[in-house]
């Protein structure tokens, strides 16, 4: 049976079909509304993520889901003039909200990041649980294996968490569709690097044709 495990390995890098197996999760990277258009620091059509996520939640129902979001202090450094941003999403406020046509399965998994007045919370895996437990190790002890990426921005905290999910040993499909970018150079280089780091592309909802 060797060929049979050859096989496995494999299969290891290819898409699995929907609905999707048990070790499989989405991880849906700041779909707050002030990454939105109209927002404190709007990423281009970043609710254009909201439709294809909705679409992949019904058409995928993955056994697990995993919704990041920033939620900063109002203090925080990572605000100008200290940092490189506008305030944005400041714990607490309407716009660190996910945006309200993002429907969530009940059972979604919050991970809260950059709560720290000196933390960036760029990538996911810098955030914890409403237990305070961290995202690796609460994945690790859900038994996902594989997660499913999108989100916003491609350019920042998509590729934060996609580039951390790798390090921590996960399979990262990357959910184009359900990503958008700030510059779109930028977000075409950091699918590229995640790419050459391991993670797969997936270009359409599964089961599109
Ligand atoms: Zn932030």
């Amino acid at each position: 049976m060797k060929a049979a495990a050859t096989s496995m390995d494999a299969a290891s890098s290819s898409i699995p079909p929907c609905p999707l197996p048990p070790e499989d999760a989405a991880l849906v990277v700041d779909v707050q509304r002030d990454f939105c258009p109209g927002g404190a620091l709007a990423v281009p059509e970043g609710d254009a993520v909201v439709p294809a996520w909705n679409d992949f939640f019904g058409r995928c129902r993955p056994s697990h889901v995993y919704a990041t979001r920033d939620w900063h202090p109002p203090n925080s450094r990572h605000f100008q003039p200290a940092g490189p941003w506008p305030p944005h999403c400041v714990a607490g406020s309407p716009g660190a909200d996910f945006h309200p046509g993002l429907r969530l399965p009940p059972r979604t998994v919050i991970i809260s990041k950059g709560v720290g007045e000196t933390e960036d919370g760029y990538s996911g895996f810098d955030g914890r649980d409403p237990s305070g437990e961290s995202l690796a190790a609460r994945l690790h002890r859900d038994g996902v294996r594989r997660l499913w990426i999108g989100g916003l921005a491609t350019d920042y905290c998509v590729r934060a968490t996609a580039a951390a999910a790798l390090e921590n040993g996960f399979e990262v499909l990357l959910l184009t569709p359900a990503m958008r970018g700030i510059n779109a150079a930028a977000s075409r280089a950091a699918i590229g690097e995640l790419q050459r780091a391991g993670a797969h592309v997936v270009e359409l909802p599964p089961g599109e044709k």
